[in-house]
């Protein structure tokens, strides 16, 4: 049954270590990088943020019911083909979604060169354009584990529509 014509909102949040020996996967996109995400798919901490931000709008769950990490179906899993079933579910329930802004804690590296390309992969999940999709990126100043560059975090807000 869908839900009540209108608007909601959700957040969401991601952390995953990193390790010299794994890709960088943020947004869909690869991203050249001495470090990369350790995670049971292939970690990409900002789609997993997002989904959860969809979810929760929805009240629909978190990304760990819908994709346990204990299933090996998962394994080395593209975070895409998470946020395309998210995005699918949603659309049962009449849902889809308006924008998302996402704020990614790294300290190396720098990601403003790959930004465009990020906001456009995000955008073409969610099928909405480029200029809803908003994504921002600062260090955490060399404190805690983020700031040691072991560990990259993501959060996220998602709007999404019931209705037309
Ligand atoms: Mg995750």
């Amino acid at each position: 049954m869908n839900a009540p014509p209108g608007f909601r909102t959700g957040i969401g949040y991601d952390v995953h270590r990193t390790a010299a020996d794994r890709p960088l996967v943020l947004g869909g996109v690869r991203i050249p990088a001495e470090r990369g995400l350790i995670g049971h798919s292939d970690a990409d901490v900002v789609l997993h943020a997002i989904c959860d931000a969809l979810l929760g709008a929805a009240g629909m769950g978190d990304i760990g019911e819908l994709f346990p990490d204990s299933d090996p179906i998962h394994r080395g899993a593209d975070s895409r083909g998470f946020v395309r079933a998210v995005v699918r579910r949603l659309a049962e329930r009449g849902f889809s979604p308006v924008n998302v802004d996402v704020m990614i804690l790294i300290e190396r590296p720098r990601l403003a060169p790959h930004k465009p390309a990020m906001r456009a992969a995000i955008a073409e999940l969610l099928a909405v354009e480029s200029d809803a999709v908003g994504v921002k990126a600062g260090t955490n100043e060399g404190l805690d584990a983020i700031g040691r560059g072991e560990a990259i975090a993501c959060m996220a807000t998602a709007l999404i529509r019931c209705g037309s």
